[in-house]
């Protein structure tokens, strides 16, 4: 017998990433769209969705609770929706950034109680760059200063992206740093020698950019920089949807990350 599809709940579905995964998740095979979630004031364009459409996650979960939800909200909606998942122990997917370190520790502490997956960014590429990056930072040496940059479109919120932080945080563990204490994002006037522990993490916002990093390995007389340009908002949603598929299987305990996706991967 053919496996039954996953049901996913998109949260934050009247968005940009919400729309791009309530289409895959319509026409993906092995998915299916169980219901979309907004605020009452989105809600008018998601009527076309031929599923349940709420501005409250507990209205779909009342009627189906087989399924994973996905959200791409804001901090404080996505830790409201992680209140109502954990009503009727629904999994969920957590593509939000911009949460606080407190905010962070109210996720880990509803990991501890349905299984949740958070990852600032949800490509597939950039999360192989991660897993890549320690190695060569290590392989490197401390001779090489390391930089970022991050591109992205006009609206976005917050900065440096989530991914930034992401990647800079991955980047400073590998060197023993504390990303908060040797991250720069700005230098303006008589700035002096860079120091060597440091990571400098500069934002460009403009246009329709989707999201382009950059880092930076600089060293004596050679630099290496690797590049991951997403092309349109569909590589988040497939890895999104990848990460649903794999946190149905999973049981809380702890905050998951595309990482443990990846890893699932590699060993199986
Ligand atoms: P967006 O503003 O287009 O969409 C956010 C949606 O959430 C809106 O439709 C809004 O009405 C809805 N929303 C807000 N509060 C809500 C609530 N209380 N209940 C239900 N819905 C609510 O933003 P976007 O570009 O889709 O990005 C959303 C988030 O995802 C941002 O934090 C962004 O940085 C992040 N993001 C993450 C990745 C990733 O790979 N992890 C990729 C792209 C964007």
């Amino acid at each position: 017998m053919a496996n039954k599809p996953l049901g996913i709940v998109v949260l934050g579905a009247a968005g940009r990433m919400g729309k791009t995964i309530c289409n895959l998740a319509s026409a993906e095979p092995g998915f299916e769209l169980a219901g979309a979630v907004d605020r009452s004031d989105a809600l008018a364009g998601l009527e076309s969705l031929d599923v349940p459409v709420s501005h409250k996650l507990e209205a779909i979960l009342n009627g189906r609770r087989d399924v994973v939800a996905i959200d791409f909200t804001s901090p404080q909606a996505t830790l409201e929706n992680l209140a109502a998942a954990t009503e009727y122990d629904c999994p969920v997917v957590i593509g939000t950034t911009g949460f606080s370190e407190a905010q962070k520790r109210e996720l880990e502490q509803y990991a501890e109680k349905i299984p949740c997956l958070w990852s600032a960014n949800m490509s597939i590429g950039v999360n192989v760059l991660m897993r890549l990056l320690p190695g060569l930072a290590s392989a490197l040496g401390p001779a090489y200063d390391i930089e970022m940059s991050e591109i992205h479109h006009r609206h976005k919120k917050d900065a440096p992206s989530g991914t930034a932080l992401m990647l800079g945080e991955a980047l400073a563990k590998s060197r023993g740093w504390d990303l908060a204490e040797t991250r720069i994002s700005c230098r303006d006037g008589l700035i002096g020698a860079r120091p060597e522990k440091q990571i400098g993490i500069q934002a460009i916002r403009g246009g329709d950019v989707v999201g382009i990093h950059t880092v930076y390995f600089l060293g004596p007389g050679e630099t290496i920089e690797l590049r991951h340009q997403a092309e349109s908002r569909e590589n988040f949603g497939q890895g999104a949807l990848r990460a649903a598929k794999w946190l149905s299987g999973q049981k809380p305990g702890r905050l998951y990350s595309m990482q443990d996706v990846i890893a699932d991967a590699l060993s199986g």
